[in-house]
């Protein structure tokens, strides 16, 4: 049996996931991710991680064929190098790959971790046995991935796919980014739940401010809640924040024409509540001129999507593709 270790890199966690060729996911630990030690503390703890978990299942080490690691931030791929990811100060410029297979002793495959997701879902979760995919996820910001003709669309500059910073609104919202009206600046859970906040305060009516005042803390699940309960404050702003991303999905099915828009993250928790506003917003916008609309659906593989995907593609780089 071959095994890949796949692992996550966050700014609270290290997720790590030995997996075999056949996808099934063997064994998988959360390390706290300590990111203020910086890269080569994580380096180490990825080593040590990895024959824990390759004792847990009793493979040998010579059965690991290598390491993917999906990381936040826009990567240099083709150098396996971070430039700049806002939740892990001390790792800008860090050259990942390098680092890792010196120490590891195996090939090694760096990629963006939302493009590590989708490949993760193309492979074993809602994109399974499909060529052309979008993943969305919705949380904290908006990240993404897009695959087109069964590779991960790269661009020139190896930053291609970056989604969550499509405009959708001209001169909009200042979005983390720099850039105005973004969708991440309207459809990120955390922005749902920004906004929810900010309308309670004005609704004192509302569920949402009744739940405000009772002292919890307003996030995207409790606006879902809210909404899911009828009240129009929470609908209002979860509404908007779909109609915004139908408004992408448009874009996206323009750009690339794909057969799966996958909506994944915090927000996707909503399931079939979510999915109905988006694609009652999405079949308003969009053209009737040909039937190329994609399926809006959720994902399915959870926080395990880019553990597995970071698997799936060091597999898929020792077969020789590139
Ligand atoms: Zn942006």
């Amino acid at each position: 049996m071959r095994t890949a270790l796949g692992v996550d890199i966050g700014g609270t966690a290290l997720k790590l996931g030995l997996v075999s060729e056949n996808g099934k996911l063997l064994a998988k630990r959360n390390e706290p991710s300590e990111v203020a030690d910086g890269p080569a503390a994580a380096v180490d703890r990825i080593e040590h991680t990895a024959r824990g978990l390759l004792v847990q299942v009793g493979a040998r080490r010579e059965s690991l064929v290598g390491v993917g690691v999906g990381c936040p931030g826009p990567m240099k791929y083709s150098e396996g190098q971070m430039y700049d990811a806002a939740n892990l100060p001390r790792w800008t410029d860090a050259p990942l790959r390098s680092m890792l297979a010196e120490q590891a002793g195996l090939p090694v495959v760096v990629e963006n971790d939302a493009n590590m997701a989708t490949w993760g879902e193309l492979w074993l979760g809602a994109g399974r046995g499909m060529r052309d995919i979008v993943l969305l996820t919705l949380g904290t910001g908006v990240g993404s991935g897009v695959i087109v003709d069964g590779e991960l669309l790269r661009g020139h500059f190896e930053n291609g796919g970056e989604l969550g910073h499509c405009i959708v609104v001209p001169g909009g919202r200042l979005c983390n980014c720099g850039q105005r009206g973004c969708i991440e600046a309207y459809s990120s859970a955390s922005r749902v739940a920004a906004d929810a906040e900010q309308a309670a305060r004005v609704t004192p009516g509302s569920l949402l401010a009744e739940r405000l005042r009772a002292g919890e803390e307003i996030d995207s699940k409790v606006v879902e809640g809210c909404a899911r309960e009828g009240d129009a404050t929470a609908l209002r702003v979860w509404t908007e924040a779909c109609q915004h991303l139908a408004t992408a999905i448009v874009n996206i099915q323009h750009a690339f024409n794909p057969q799966r828009v996958i909506l994944g993250g915090g927000m996707s928790h909503a399931g079939e509540f979510l999915l109905d506003a988006v694609r009652t917003a999405f079949e308003s916008l969009t053209w009737k001129l040909a039937p190329d609309q994609p399926e809006i659906v959720c994902a399915e593989l959870g926080n395990d999507a880019g553990m597995i995907g970071a698997a799936g593609r060091i597999f898929r780089h020792v077969s020789g593709a590139r």
